[in-house]
């Protein structure tokens, strides 16, 4: 085995009880992974909670094990694994609470900074939840139906469902074993991918009202005053993101989110092959190639118009044609 892995395995063995995070407005990988990983050291007779400051968004409420989700570290807690996240700060969780190291790192991202005792980071995985189910095996954890449809959750979510270039045959066979185990692709479809809120719907509306592009790159922006206006209760961008990116010709799409307090969240998405996660790390933040976000501080208009610029720059350099 992996010594990586094998140090994981004794850490996650060797624990009372185990607080799992993940990073604030977390995606369908970052829910699914953590209950996952909650629940199988459970079924294996250990303690396990599952940790988001900001708390769980409803849209989750019908993956297993949901409903034990916390908004803190329990201070019994003596093992902490951070799940699909490329930085601690990434958790959102007060710094008081995470005093206690982070023992085992589990995460896809290219940036991760390693910043756990024991770091499985695996770049070329899907999801984390891909992560966690190949390791299943090696880390003595065990796969029941709830805890298959987290992790297809998970892959499901990552992938926009099967729609990433990233998805090769190996990804499908390890979804089509995890959907014999769980019997839900349809319910996860439906939920995470193609049912949104009459409140979305409407907060969609303004963003794509304020459409805007200059040639391969097309972007909308989202303010504090859409939100309300809809009724939008998230503080994020409703994957209004993923729309763009089905525009004909639209090779890089960008969304601002206004976050309040002079702050702007911003997402890359690159359909051309270019690295989106560097220009995102210019900014302060991180991500993959094809998907990055930031959060970037500044007045809308203004961050608007560097982010663009800087982007259309990076665009420039790298020239017409080039893989
Ligand atoms: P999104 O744009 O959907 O928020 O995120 C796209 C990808 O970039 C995700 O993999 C996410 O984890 C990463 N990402 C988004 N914002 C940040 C950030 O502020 N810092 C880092 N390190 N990664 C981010
Ligand atoms: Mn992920």
């Amino acid at each position: 085995m992996d010594p990586e892995t094998e140090r994981g395995r004794a850490l996650l063995e060797g624990a009372r009880l185990v607080a799992v995070v993940s990073h604030e407005r977390p995606d369908g990988d970052a829910v699914g992974s953590m209950l996952g990983l909650v629940l199988a050291l459970r079924r294996r007779g250990q303690q396990a909670v599952p940790v988001l400051a900001g708390g769980l968004p409803p849209r989750y409420d019908f993956l297993p094990g949901a409903v034990d989700t916390r908004a803190d570290v329990p201070a019994e807690a003596d093992l902490l694994v951070a799940v699909d996240c490329a930085e601690l700060s990434r958790t959102g969780i007060p710094a008081e609470q995470l005093r206690r190291a982070v023992g085992v790192n589990v995460d896809h991202h290219p940036t991760n900074s390693r910043f756990g005792h024991v770091n499985l980071v695996e770049p070329s995985a899907v999801a984390t939840a891909q992560i966690l189910y190949s390791l299943s095996p090696a880390l003595g954890l065990p796969v029941d139906r709830e805890i298959a449809t987290n992790y297809l959750a998970g892959i499901v979510s990552d992938t926009i469902g099967f729609r990433t270039p990233n998805v090769s045959p190996a990804v499908l066979r390890l979804a089509a074993e995890l959907e014999s185990l769980a019997d839900s692709l349809p319910r996860i479809y439906d939920l995470l991918i193609s049912r949104r809120s009459f409140a979305a719907a409407r907060y969609w509306g303004a963003g794509l009202s304020r459409l805007e592009r200059r040639g391969p790159l097309v972007w909308a922006s989202l303010t504090l005053e859409d939100r309300l206006a809809a009724g939008y209760s998230g503080s994020d961008d409703a994957d209004l993101i993923n729309l763009l990116g089905t525009i004909d010709g639209a090779d890089l799409s960008l969304i601002f989110i206004e976050q309040g307090g002079g702050q702007v969240k911003v997402s890359w998405r690159s359909r051309n092959g270019m690295d989106v996660s560097r220009l995102a790390l210019a900014f302060g933040g991180g991500g993959h190639e094809p998907a990055a976000g930031a959060t970037v501080a500044g007045e809308m208009r203004e961050v608007v118009e560097r982010v663009v610029e800087v982007t259309l720059k990076a665009l420039h350099q790298r020239g017409p044609g080039v893989a």
